[in-house]
């Protein structure tokens, strides 16, 4: 485990009060370490989980050639570029019933979608297309005693149209998901495809967060003067639980040493990593950043962002903490996270949407490399702006946003208006964060900008 002074040292231009904002990412990106206890759960568990190894295909799907359409199979070596094709219909062939007779020149079978395509057969004309003729030599196949021919004008189909080939999806024994493979919805079809009824993922992160401040009031108190009440507790407990942690709500906890010595002791001791809000802007009259540097190893930031700027990053080491007697009795659950060496801290600051923000920049990707995730952060779109968006450059801006389609069918994007960072009705509002890079200068009506998507994000 590094320590973040040894990390510093391996960043060019690290300066902790004036960091960018890919400056950041990339100090967290060596400061987070992967879980590693796999789990094995059934699929329907495994949504959203993190798959802890290849998950090699032990079939080939499709398992055989089949029919991508209603229709009628033959051999499409008979086709011709100039002129119609007529071939007696012998059988027919159901999905989940496949057809064990021949089929010669000159004949074709009825298929179903689905339907195995018997040896020799490569094409499939659809229904559609034919013309049938009851009375001709063949049969329906439906009905024995019904003889039919089709007829195909030339040019509806070509050899080797709609059938889909053995293994098209996914080949027997090639990787059909890759380790760190977050599970959608469409990958725990892929996996039930293959027939597996369990997979190997990672155990859940675990975070704890509490929110700190003497105005800071909990849900069911009295409103009074100067208070407000505790927002925060309730955006990162949405945030982690859309990302798949496994959440431990530590409270409001007021600005006393002993009681934030316990807050992040109990933290330290449960869970992977501790987020807190509040108490760690420059000037804070209060206790939380006196504490976080006598318990952990602390770096204090400033970054070079709006909204946000000031962070505490920095690591609480759990050894330290379980090696004295009143913490030695530590177990159960905690045991997971107790295995590893220390717990990461993210001190986000006291504005609701500074701490929506950063959350996005920087803790959701931090904690995705911890989750063990391939992806860590979300593609951008690009989007039109709809507006003069003034910006100065030397800073990351965050401003909210809401994207539409124009009426040429192109992506544009307006933005909430006031962005105040304690504005968190504009947050929901929009439905996404326009990023507005550090050397980025003013934008003008039309230029493309990048937005990070709130959907599937928050
Ligand atoms: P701080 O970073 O502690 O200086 O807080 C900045 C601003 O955010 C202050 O106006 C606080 O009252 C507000 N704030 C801090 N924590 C919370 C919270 N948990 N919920 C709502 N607002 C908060
Ligand atoms: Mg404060």
């Amino acid at each position: 485990m590094k320590t973040l002074d040894q990390i510093a040292a391996e960043l060019a231009g690290y300066d902790p009060q004036a960091l960018s904002a890919d400056t950041v990412n990339a100090f967290l990106a060596k400061l987070v370490e992967p879980v590693t206890e796999v789990q094995q759960v059934g699929v329907f568990q495994a949504l959203g989980r993190v798959l802890a190894a290849d998950l090699i295909s032990p079939i080939s799907v499709p398992p055989h050639d089949n029919s991508a359409m209603d229709g009628y199979a033959f051999d499409g070596s008979q086709l011709t570029p100039d002129q119609a094709l007529h071939l007696n219909v012998v059988g027919t062939a159901l999905a989940g019933k496949a057809w064990t007779g021949t089929v010669g020149r000159g004949e074709c079978l009825k298929i179903m979608t689905g339907a195995v395509m018997p040896p020799g057969l490569d094409t499939v004309v659809p229904q559609e297309f034919v013309t049938l003729a009851l009375g001709g030599a063949g049969q329906t196949g439906n009905d024995p005693a019904t003889p039919a021919t089709i007829t195909m004008p030339a040019g509806v189909v070509r050899p080797g149209d709609n059938r889909r080939l053995l293994g098209e999806d996914l080949m027997q024994g090639q990787p059909a998901l890759q380790k760190g493979e977050l599970l959608s919805p469409a990958a725990l079809g892929l996996v039930a495809s293959l027939g597996l009824q369990t997979v190997p993922v990672l155990r859940r992160v675990k975070v704890a967060y509490f929110s700190t401040g003497n105005e800071i009031l909990s849900l069911g108190e009295p409103p009074r003067d100067g208070a407000v009440y505790d927002s925060n507790r309730y955006t990162v407990f949405g945030l982690l639980t859309r990302l798949g942690c496994e959440v431990i709500d530590l409270g409001v906890v007021r600005d006393e040493p002993a009681a934030l010595q316990a807050a992040f002791e109990q933290a330290a001791l449960q869970a992977d990593a501790i987020i807190t809000s509040g108490g760690v802007s420059v000037g804070e009259a209060d206790y939380t950043k006196a504490m976080m540097k006598q318990l952990g190893d602390v770096a204090f930031w400033r970054i070079a962002m709006r909204p946000g700027r000031p962070m505490a990053v920095g690591q609480i080491s759990r050894a330290k903490l379980t090696a004295r007697p009143d913490m030695a009795n530590t177990g159960g659950t905690e045991r997971d996270a107790a295995s590893r060496g220390s717990a990461i801290l993210f001190g986000l600051p006291g504005n609701p949407v500074a701490v929506m923000v950063t959350f996005l920049a920087f803790v959701r990707p931090a904690l995705r490399q911890m989750m063990g995730c391939n992806a860590v952060a979300p593609p951008l779109l690009r989007a039109r702006s709809q507006e003069v968006i003034r910006k100065k450059p030397g800073r990351t801006e965050y401003q909210r946003g809401v994207v539409s389609t124009a009426p040429d069918g192109t992506l544009q994007v307006k933005t909430t208006g006031n962005q105040g960072s304690g504005v968190l009705s504009s947050m929901v509002q929009a439905n996404g964060l326009i990023v507005l890079p550090h050397a980025q200068g003013n934008v003008a009506v039309g230029d493309a900008v990048e937005v990070m998507m709130f959907d599937g994000v928050i």
